[in-house]
């Protein structure tokens, strides 16, 4: 009897726990990966001997990595070092004034207080207990759940407790609910930011993304060695459980017949046979014809107005001084309405962008610098001369002496070419408005045998949502096989 046979293309997060998840239940799994480590978006770079974390930098949800080691008859603590932080992240305004967030809300709270008095620290707790409310309202009923339809989610939720799914605010956006709870622009600025975690701008997603506020509040880690050791752990434990992993194969076909996906073909001609397959890279990739016209019409490819955002990122190694970094820092300007019209609207860099730092390293002399960009902007349109001055001239403004020497920077267009078909956009579709987070693809894509996993599918982008999506891929797929009957033998699909 045979198992049955299952590809994984692409080894990001969601892949990673597609592997997992298949390879535990019997499957045969092999995962493909183009490029030459497993991680995707979660990647090192290397400056001068020394590794960058280039990628994901805030770990969050910690729940969603015990419960999938959990599963996998180990544990998160088995297989990775974490440290939680105290401070989650130090903010820092042109204009003046400097505020730390803290694990602890209490702490937050007096901070606030002391930073724009009484009435800005009652509006934090309030809006804490709103941003924990939407988000245990949504978290069984979409995060954790297979793709919804909005009536789905309203019968999820409960015809007796409408009320709780009308205050997720949908219909109002993240800037206008803000203006609610903080009187003080650089509050609003700071809270506001926690948009940008699904690649939105405040200014056009909707009020529930204040839940993003609820998750990092919960607790946010450090891992011991980098981001990228996750990755290698998941890898590790695919491989125990039986999965094969190749890295440097980029899969340039998927192969359908009679309407069924049931194959792929390397780029070098190599071809795998499958009874299923799961695509972890972008959807629209599918869309575009990328993986080539049989698996087009698989998912629909998202227009670029419609992309999350980009990045420009530099990693460097240098030694700062004037200001005193923590492990993740940001640096605001003033016109944040400007930066995302810029972005959203006009799809370019506006003069003052919002700087992160996640300064890595005992020393902090290990910087992961990162502005916000538009998909789609081209190497050619960017001016990196301009843009160096006025990202670390704003740094400057803020106290904060460092220089882009030496840096290994990424732009938008090596995103798109590190990612094909995303366009750069490091999320998916951008949620603005307050039904797009309906329009991601679930699970399933239109092509049987083929199935989406990654942060441009349900339920979004980001380390644990896009682990998240590798579960429900791989749950869906297990279920359709035994019921469809193309195991090869159901006996080994230990469900
Ligand atoms: C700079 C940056 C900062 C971020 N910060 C955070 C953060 O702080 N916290 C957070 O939670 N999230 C963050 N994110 C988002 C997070 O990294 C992603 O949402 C998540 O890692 C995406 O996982 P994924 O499953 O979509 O796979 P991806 O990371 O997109 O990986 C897909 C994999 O598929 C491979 N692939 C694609 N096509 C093919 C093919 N044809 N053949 C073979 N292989 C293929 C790719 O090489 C890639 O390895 C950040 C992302 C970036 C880039």
């Amino acid at each position: 009897m045979t198992a049955p046979r299952v590809i994984v293309v692409g080894a990001g997060m969601g892949g990673l726990a597609a592997a997992m998840d298949l390879a535990r239940e019997g499957a045969d799994v092999t995962v493909l990966e183009r490029a030459d480590a497993p991680g995707g978006k979660m990647r090192e770079v290397v400056v001068d001997g020394s590794p960058i974390d280039a990628g994901p930098t805030v770990f969050t949800m910690r729940w969603v990595f015990s419960s999938l080691f959990e599963d996998a008859g180990t544990s998160l603590e088995n297989e990775l070092m974490l440290f939680p932080s105290d401070i989650l992240a130090r903010h820092a305004w042109k204009q003046g004034g400097r505020l730390d967030l803290f694990a602890d809300i209490e702490r937050s709270a007096e901070a606030i207080g002391d930073f724009a008095g009484s009435n800005a620290a009652r509006g934090y707790l309030a809006f804490c207990a709103r941003s924990r409310e939407i988000y245990q309202t949504l978290k069984p009923s979409f995060i954790a759940a297979e793709r919804p339809s909005p009536f789905d989610l309203v019968r999820r939720v409960g015809f007796s407790n409408l009320g709780a799914l009308i205050r997720t605010a949908p219909m109002k956006t993240m800037w206008a609910a803000l203006g609610e709870y903080f009187k003080d622009p650089r509050l609003r600025q700071l809270f506001g930011r926690y948009a940008t975690y699904t690649g939105c701008s405040p200014f056009q997603a909707p009020a529930t993304l204040m839940l993003v506020a609820h998750v990092e509040q919960d607790g946010i880690w450090q891992v011991k060695g980098g981001m990228r050791r996750i990755a290698e752990a998941m890898q590790n434990v695919a491989e125990r459980q039986g999965a094969t992993f190749r890295c440097g194969a980029h899969v340039a076909e998927i192969t359908v017949d009679r309407g069924r996906a049931a194959g792929v073909v390397l780029e070098n001609g190599e071809r795998f046979e499958a009874d299923a397959i799961v695509f972890n890279g972008d959807a629209s990739a599918l869309g575009l014809g990328l993986l080539t016209d049989a698996a087009r019409s698989a998912a629909e490819p998202v227009a670029e107005r419609d992309r999350s955002l980009s990045a420009i990122t530099w990693c460097l190694k240098t030694k700062t001084s004037g200001f005193p970094l923590e492990h993740h820092n940001v640096f605001f300007a003033e016109d944040y309405r400007e930066e995302f019209d810029a972005i959203f609207r006009r799809r370019t860099i506006c003069d003052a962008p919002t700087v992160y730092i996640c300064a890595q390293s005992q020393a902090r002399d290990h910087l992961l610098v990162l502005i916000n960009a538009p998909a789609g902007l081209r190497d050619e349109a960017l001016d990196m001369q301009a843009i160096e001055q006025r990202t670390f001239g704003l740094l400057k403004s803020c106290g904060l002496s460092a220089a882009p020497e030496g840096a290994a920077i990424t732009t938008p267009a090596m995103f798109e070419a590190l990612f094909p078909g995303s366009d750069g956009a490091l999320y998916g579709r951008a949620n603005h408005g307050a039904f797009t987070s309906f329009q991601r693809p679930g699970a399933c894509s239109r092509l049987p045998g083929l199935y989406l996993a990654g942060g441009s599918v349900h339920p979004g982008a980001g380390i644990p949502m896009a682990t998240m999506s590798g579960r429900l891929a791989a749950a869906r797929l297990l279920d359709d096989l035994a019921t469809t009957g193309h195991v090869r033998s159901r006996s080994t699909v230990r469900r």
